[in-house]
């Protein structure tokens, strides 16, 4: 079975500014790899140009508004204290959304089985109404409301494995019992949402925090309650929301993952999906910060992507 792999040049224009890291080279790193492992399996795809009301799904319209009166024509511009702007980031962040909609199509028309979209920025800490943590537009988000508006869906599942809580996605999808999200991350930890307690009108939110040193074995045990609660709600589609930071040496964060982890945990993930919506499954880059790391724990990720069959 064959994979996309959406990403854009227009990334390498976001610019963050010297030291941070959230920085050009992330998304660099993982299309280096794939070049070089040249998959034929492996379908490069453009992001979809998108309008506003694609956007304006998951964030208000004063939002997406405020968002695009905010790239400077030169230098760089503060949305919030380390979520920075730069003129190349205007198309850069039309692109990380529009990713997930290219995504998205392309397992509906059958072009491939299943996709990961490397992106930037990453979305998982964007509210409807706020930038956040390096994230301007959620992408997982916008990707969601776009399965259940254009393809009429009713059950999507969101899995945010990225080692901080997705405060945003959580936030968007709050009231909306069509949408299940469950997130594992270090808690207690930023962005200081996460905890149990945070179930969603509809008991569609779980949260599974867990301590900083957690190892790959007590991290896989716990994606078995992930897996479990996606057995329960019988999604249509899944996204995942796939950040890297939980790896041992992320300098972010202390969880104590191993780049297989990543492939482990995708595997098993991809199975169960076999049930209920034949592996139907979108994922998109959040964090990672340790390139090599990164580099690697993507790769992972993408063989159990590959492997699907
Ligand atoms: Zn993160």
């Amino acid at each position: 079975m064959k994979t996309g792999l959406v990403t854009s040049d227009t990334y390498q224009n976001h610019n963050t500014g010297e030291g941070h890291p959230e920085k050009i080279d992330r998304v660099s790193v993982i299309l280096e790899n794939f070049k070089k492992l040249n998959n034929k399996n492996l379908i490069w795809k453009k992001p979809s140009k998108i309008k506003n009301k694609i956007l304006e799904a998951a964030h208000t319209p004063d939002y997406v508004k405020f968002v695009q009166n905010s790239f400077p024509k030169k230098g760089l511009s503060f949305l919030d204290g380390d979520t920075i702007v730069s003129p190349g980031s205007k198309d850069a962040t039309i692109d990380a959304a529009g990713s997930i909609i290219a995504a998205i199509d392309g397992v509906q028309n059958n072009e491939f089985a299943n996709a990961f979209c490397a992106v930037r920025p990453p979305g998982h800490h964007a509210e409807k109404n706020k930038a956040m943590g390096f994230c301007i537009y959620n992408n997982v988000a916008i990707g969601a409301h776009y399965l259940l508006e254009k393809f009429k869906l009713n059950k999507v599942a969101i899995i945010d494995f990225d080692v901080h809580h997705g405060n945003g996605t959580q936030d968007i999808f709050y009231n909306n019992k069509k949408v299940l999200y469950i997130s594992t991350h270090q808690y207690p930890y930023y962005p200081g949402t996460g905890t149990e307690n945070e179930k969603g009108k509809y008991n569609n939110i779980f949260n599974i925090p867990l301590p900083a040193g957690t190892s790959s074995e007590e991290f896989l045990n716990a994606y078995e309650f992930v897996l479990k609660k996606l057995n329960e709600f019988k999604p249509e589609f899944i996204l995942f929301s796939a950040g890297f930071d939980a790896h041992e040496d992320d300098p972010l964060a202390q969880f104590q993952l191993k780049s297989k982890d990543f492939y482990d945990l995708t595997k098993r993930t991809l199975t169960l999906s076999k049930l209920h919506c034949n592996g139907k499954v979108v994922s998109i880059l959040e964090g990672g910060y340790d390139l090599i790391a990164l580099q690697n724990s993507a790769e992972m990720h993408v063989n159990a992507l590959l492997e699907f069959d």
